[in-house]
């Protein structure tokens, strides 16, 4: 919805700037569907969820192909809700790591945040999910049989 601080909306909120380039990669503007999506940095993490949940995805260089490519994905409803959180925790965990490398200079390494998604997300499910049958060993392995 545009709404998250990325540099691009800050200049159209008239927040001066000097640096208008992606923490994560320092190459392209920093958008919110660049450095959710489309920076080199998320792609290896949405492709390390992408393993994880043992699904493939389309092409996706925008939040709204993320979100409407989930949204669409297999036949029941459970899964479809669970893999929606995934993503939707995805997308979380992005924002808080380039918020890390922004304001305490830590650049998390990929697999660390798919690490972070996985536990974040399964406390989620677990907690809010109401799925009796989930447990750590099967999500770690593949949320998507429980
Ligand atoms: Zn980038």
């Amino acid at each position: 919805m545009g709404r998250i601080p990325t540099a691009s909306e800050l200049t159209k909120r008239g927040v001066v700037l000097e640096v208008l380039t992606c923490p994560m990669c320092n190459e392209y503007e920093e958008g919110y569907d660049h450095v959710l999506v489309d920076c080199s940095y998320a792609r290896r993490v949405l492709e390390g969820v992408s393993r994880w949940c043992n699904i493939q995805l389309g092409p996706l260089h925008t939040v709204k192909d993320v979100l409407d490519s989930i949204s669409q994905w297999g036949v029941c409803k459970k899964r479809r809700k669970i893999i929606l959180a995934i993503f939707y925790g995805t997308l979380w965990s992005l924002w808080k790591s380039r918020n890390e490398k922004v304001f305490k200079k830590i650049r998390l390494p990929p697999d660390k945040v798919n690490d972070i998604i996985k536990s974040v997300v399964y406390l989620w499910v677990k907690n809010r999910g109401k799925i009796d049958k989930l447990n750590w060993a099967s999500w770690s392995h593949c949320p998507l049989f429980y």
